[in-house]
């Protein structure tokens, strides 16, 4: 075999190679995306993720009962996790399927009212970092002075961390969207977006690490006019994006050891 074959054979076989990996993950991130417990504009919510060229997605929707969609066998193997349910019953079962993809580093993206879940179990609250705790959990949805919601505001977008991969790009924006108020949320997040909206809950979104996997929190989402704002799919693709990737503590890597 002369070099010029042997160069077009190892060519050939390289490009064959990369192929059949691309092939086998078609190169996108796999994302299972969770619903139920509470409605939503099917259409246009799900545009949101057809439109978005990096992933791969599948939707699962929990049972009446409880949380079935981590009873799935396909759960450890997404790359990112994202909720948009508000389920409350959760077996004890789910909940430690639900725990296990925090020892296998898959990303988690948490949608608006997924923050009002599981009001009787704290670690949820813990893991994704705040709560919506409803004013009485016999009636979803009472609104009070303290704690509550309301539609169709005009929201002036206020972006606080500016050197974070979720923000990039992004510049202070009004969004018409719902508002909460009354969310409780834990000191170690890391606050992405925040509002100067006076009644609104602050911040907008936030990020935080839960053992191997990166977790964010986005409050915004309740509608058509959120699903088809660009800066809020800016938000989720790049959430999406961002948990996708282990934490450094996960990895053994200390920030700046890349460079060994
Ligand atoms: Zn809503």
């Amino acid at each position: 075999m002369n070099l010029r074959t042997s160069v077009i054979l190892l060519t050939l076989m390289l490009i064959s190679a990369t192929r059949s990996v691309a092939a086998e993950h078609d190169g996108k991130l796999k994302v299972l995306i969770v619903t139920g417990g509470h409605g939503f504009e099917k259409e246009t919510f799900f545009q949101v993720f057809e439109q978005n060229p990096e992933i791969k997605f599948t939707h699962a929707e929990h049972g009446r009962s409880n949380a079935t969609v981590y009873d799935r066998a396909d759960l450890l193997d997404q790359d990112v996790v994202v909720l948009y349910d508000m389920p409350q019953s959760i077996t004890d079962a789910q909940k430690e399927k639900f725990l296990r993809l925090f020892d296998k580093g898959i990303g988690l993206v948490v949608l608006h009212h997924a923050i009002a879940s599981y009001q009787q179990w704290p670690e949820y609250e813990r893991i994704i970092g705040g709560r919506y705790p409803e004013p009485d959990s016999s009636k979803p949805g009472t609104v009070t002075e303290q704690v509550g919601w309301r539609h169709d505001v005009d929201v002036p977008v206020v972006i606080v961390t500016k050197d974070h991969p979720i923000t990039a790009g992004l510049k202070d924006f009004t969004i018409r969207d719902e508002i909460y108020w009354g969310l409780r949320v834990q000191p170690d997040v890391t606050p992405l977006i925040t509002t100067t909206h006076p009644k609104s809950s602050k911040p907008l979104a936030w990020a935080r690490t839960e053992r191997k996997s990166r977790v964010v929190y986005l409050q915004l989402g309740h509608g058509p006019s959120a699903f088809n704002d660009a800066n809020y799919r800016r938000l989720v693709t790049q959430s999406i994006r961002w948990v996708a990737e282990k934490p450094p503590s996960a990895t053994g890597e200390s920030p700046g050891s890349k460079a060994n």
